[in-house]
């Protein structure tokens, strides 16, 4: 089980008293909610992942600023929820928290299928991770398997209406959303005077995963690097709140070392290719890079080293050289070499 921190209060430089509510979004992952009060209406940030121990903490989390920190509230007294991006992790407990009273929903627009349309969302979704496979070099036992776990954890939720689309640069009450799209099409950042909610852009430990935008339009690294340059340029964020993890005191550092990551694993991978005596498809390729990896590790696995050979491909560092096969089959393998 994760551990949970307590709850805790950071009050903004304009004013904004900000919780953080830890829950726990699956057997062996936590997350942070947060509940913004002075910015508007009393605002959730992220919702869990819906399951009822995840509901639990967040109901709890929510008595806690009542009774240790003496604000007036309650879960009916929630009047907006901002979706910071459309992750099951973050969005799968919506149906719950908008149960009570008129509850405002605000979400950017590229994620709001997630929660508008469910079942196609992930039916979509399914369908081009399953040609990306192909095209990857999966035989089709393995390929079902990958797509089987990548899955497991993503069900579709009730569906529901956004009840605002929020676009890059919206202000809102004190909040900033600045889009920040690459490891979620959709995903939103919110800067709060001097503090920064990051959700899953800028994590404390983890290098946040990604994924090619062959899937998805707006995942992709490149988007990400951009967004990483999006935050760095904004001058005066003293503190950051991620959606995971440990708090950030210096973003601009771990903005810093994130790229760094990134950087020396596009290396790794070019080395790899430079090794090998023959052009790699993109299962061979995740292969020599992640020689151990199983179930859901396996699945991350291949879409992150994904995401890595698209932004290399798209900047002309790699090129497909079996343009035969390419031109004369339906799902062919793509084969990769270094320019
Ligand atoms: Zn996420
Ligand atoms: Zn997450």
């Amino acid at each position: 089980m994760p551990h949970l921190p307590p709850v805790s209060r950071f009050l903004s430089n304009n004013g904004v008293r900000i919780y953080r509510i830890g829950c726990r979004v699956f057997e062996t992952l936590s997350a942070r909610v947060y509940l913004l009060l002075g910015a508007g209406p009393a605002t959730l940030v992220d919702t869990g992942s819906g399951l009822e121990a995840c509901n639990r903490d967040i109901l709890a989390g929510l008595e806690a600023v009542r009774h240790e920190f003496g604000e007036p509230i309650s879960v009916a007294d929630v009047r907006r929820i901002l979706v910071s991006h459309g992750h099951i992790d973050h969005v799968g407990g919506l149906p719950r928290f908008c149960r009570e009273g008129r509850v405002e929903v605000l979400m950017h627009a590229l994620d709001c299928s997630v929660v508008t349309a469910p079942e196609e969302h992930l039916a979509v979704a399914k369908a081009r991770l399953r040609v990306f496979l192909n095209h990857a070099g999966e035989e089709p036992a393995h390929r079902e398997a990958l797509i089987t776990t990548s899955f497991a954890l993503r069900r579709p939720i009730e569906a529901m209406a956004v009840t605002t689309r929020l676009n890059d640069g919206d202000e809102l009450d004190g909040m900033r959303i600045l889009h920040t799209p690459g490891h979620s099409p959709g995903q939103v950042c919110v800067a709060v005077g001097n503090v920064l909610l990051s959700a899953d852009h800028i994590l404390a430990r983890t290098v946040p995963q990604q994924w090619p935008e062959s899937i998805t339009p707006y995942h992709g690294l490149g988007h990400y690097l951009d967004s990483l340059d999006k935050i760095q340029g904004i001058p005066g964020l003293e503190l950051t709140l991620p959606a995971h993890e440990q708090i950030i005191q210096d973003v601009y550092a771990r903005i810093h070392t994130i790229r760094a990551a990134h950087l020396r694993r596009l290396d790794r991978l070019l080395a790899t290719l430079r090794r090998a005596d023959r052009p790699l498809s993109l299962s061979e390729i995740t292969a020599q890079l992640y020689p151990d990896v199983t179930g859901i590790r396996a699945a991350l696995a291949i879409t992150d080293v994904g995401a890595r050979v698209e932004y290399l491909h798209q900047r002309g560092r790699l090129q497909v050289v079996n343009l035969d096969e390419i031109q004369a089959q339906d799902q062919p393998v793509y084969r990769y070499a270094v320019v």
